[in-house]
């Protein structure tokens, strides 16, 4: 099972951002997400690609140049920095920005091919001029103000099931008419003060695939009934009941299950769709490391032609 040559996805774990003993972000998972992949032959190496630095102008589509300037010089607040949930260095900057570059070039990839990934990313708690739980810049938000700019799309599909709320695509998409912001997650979590999405679908703690899908099945027969120019798919594995930040209770079958149902919903429709990595902070990380996998794994079963 290999994805076809036209297939890419895009990485910058090139860029480790050293972190201080013991920090809880998962920061290894990103390096060991892309070698199990080539490993488990999902995808071929040469077609994981290293993600572009986004331009400054494609930040700004979103951000104040206020806050893109101190996050370039490392002048925000400490009170700022400590929401963010990273120190500061120079490779926060650039980490932050191949983040939104791999997930623009995801964009334009599966304009082309259909499906693309960034196998990072997913950074939907960041604001126009802050950012918090470990996001910097939205990558989502970069990408469809971008589509809106450049290719006058009407319609943007963005679905969020990451276990946290997007609060920051909420914040920025949800007012836009071109953009449809769909996130389902776990109503007692971060962010415990969430702006309401075009359509949020709060789940009970420790919430079964069963039910899980239920609602998923009904949220895709909802979105049947209009036509989408892309859709952006924020695929967070941190719904997984191993999850020490999640509080649902999905099995890796369920999950994979999640994926699979989005992915055939997209591809039966011919929407192109761009995944996005997103959360995942399983103890041992290696439940996590299996998540995004099958996430890839689902990609691969519809898509390898
Ligand atoms: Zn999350």
């Amino acid at each position: 099972m290999t994805l076809s040559r036209e297939i890419l996805v895009y990485h910058s774990d090139h860029y480790d951002l050293p972190l201080p003993e013991g920090h809880r972000f998962p920061m290894e998972k990103y390096k060991r997400v892309r070698k199990a992949l080539t490993e488990a032959n999902i995808i071929r190496s040469e077609n994981i690609q290293r993600a572009p630095l986004a331009k400054k102008e494609d930040i700004l589509l979103v951000h104040t140049e206020t806050y893109y300037h101190a996050i370039e010089f490392g002048t925000l607040e400490a009170r700022d920095q400590r929401k963010i949930g990273f120190p500061w260095s120079d490779v926060m900057l650039n980490r932050s920005r191949a983040s939104v570059g791999g997930f623009l070039a995801a964009v334009d990839s599966a304009l082309i091919n259909g499906v693309s990934g960034n196998l990072s990313g997913g950074t939907h708690h960041s604001f126009p001029d802050r950012g918090e739980g470990f996001c910097v810049f939205n990558d989502f938000a970069v990408a469809a103000k971008k589509l809106i700019k450049e290719k006058n799309f009407q319609n943007i599909l963005v679905i969020d099931l990451d276990v946290h709320q997007g609060n920051g695509n909420a914040a920025i998409l949800t007012p836009l008419e071109e953009v449809f912001v769909v996130s389902m997650h776990g109503a007692s979590n971060y962010p415990y003060i969430k702006p309401s999405s075009d359509w949020d679908i709060p789940l009970e703690d420790n919430t079964s695939d069963e039910v899980y899908l239920e609602n998923l099945d009904y949220i895709l027969q909802k979105l049947s009934l209009r036509s989408w120019d892309i859709i952006l798919y924020q695929a967070g594995v941190d719904p997984l009941k191993e999850d020490k930040l999640g509080r649902l209770s999905l099995s890796h079958v369920g999950l994979y299950q999640r994926d699979y149902r989005v992915l055939k919903f997209a591809k039966e429709r011919n929407i192109p769709i761009a995944l996005g990595l997103g959360g995942g902070y399983s103890l041992p990380i290696d439940h996590t490391v299996e998540a995004h996998l099958n996430t890839y794994k689902a990609v691969a079963s519809l898509y390898n032609l």
